[in-house]
């Protein structure tokens, strides 16, 4: 085990560096306590994909389609596939430059409620897909200085959520100003978050019970993910949720 504690008194340059090194060794082993777990989440999350880009292509490279309208409905399917390839990997490596404190905002002048339409937008055939309704209010905000590419993961990945735990009803967005701070409100009629669970979700690797997360394909780093960048942008991102009535996420940001 790499947590072997070896006392460190005082306050001077060695005494740093003994508590650099504890505080080393603690990352290490929960990396290490949770990389096998990871290891299998990951390799789970990229085998379904790719046996389903293997198994439509192999059909559309044998000709084995009735029609052009079945042709393009498999070509939609691989494409969807390695969409979501790409959103693992990008989690992935958001989480790696995380790790590695490489985190730095490309801080610009954003319409918020651009963003938030924009990851709409693309959502849009998963939500209807799914027989859900996607609604939004979104009233005026004044341009803030936040790092676009990642406030769009960050509502994408939690729009994604509401709609990867939703079997019915509606995920809407509210976004407004409140006391000189940007928020904004994702809310869904889902199966809700234990209260149990509440603290743990924004943890990495944190699923609410393996299982259920796993059948609809979760590697438990998307809210780690949104939590860091929220909190990277001095930011704050708070939850409210009941069992089986849905759940809300909320982002305070500055203006
Ligand atoms: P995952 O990839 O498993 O979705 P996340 O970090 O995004 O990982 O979320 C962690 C866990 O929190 C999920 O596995 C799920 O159990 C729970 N969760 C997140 N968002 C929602 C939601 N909108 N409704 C219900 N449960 C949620």
């Amino acid at each position: 085990r790499y947590q072997q504690k070896i006392p460190v008194k005082g306050d001077d340059e060695i005494a740093q560096l003994g508590k650099s090194i504890q505080s080393l060794g603690e990352q290490l082993q929960y990396f290490e306590d949770s990389r096998n777990d990871f290891l299998a989440a990951v390799s789970h999350e990229l085998r379904t994909p790719l046996t389903y880009i293997k198994g439509y292509s192999d059909i559309l490279m044998k000709g084995m389609y009735k029609s052009s309208e079945e042709q393009k409905q498999y070509l939609q399917i691989i494409n969807n596939e390695a969409k979501r390839i790409s959103f693992l990997v990008n989690d992935l490596f958001e989480m790696s430059k995380l790790q590695v404190n490489e985190f730095v905002l490309d801080r610009e002048y954003s319409n918020i409620n651009q963003i938030i339409e924009k990851v709409i937008t693309n959502l849009q055939p998963e939500i209807l897909k799914k027989g859900l309704k996607i609604t939004s209010n979104l009233q005026e905000i004044p341009l803030i200085s936040v790092d676009p590419k990642r406030i769009e993961q960050v509502f994408y990945n939690l729009v994604e959520n509401a709609l990867k735990y939703t079997q019915q009803g509606e995920i809407s967005i509210l976004a407004y100003v409140e006391k000189g701070f940007v928020k904004i409100k994702v809310k869904d009629t889902g199966i809700g978050i234990p209260k149990s669970d509440l603290t743990k979700i924004f943890d990495r690797f944190y699923r609410v019970e393996q299982s259920r997360a796993r059948q609809t394909g979760g590697t438990g780093l998307g809210l780690y993910v949104v939590k860091q960048i929220v909190e990277a942008h001095e930011g704050e991102i708070t939850v409210d949720s009941q069992e089986n009535k849905g759940s809300t996420f909320t982002i305070t940001l500055k203006i």
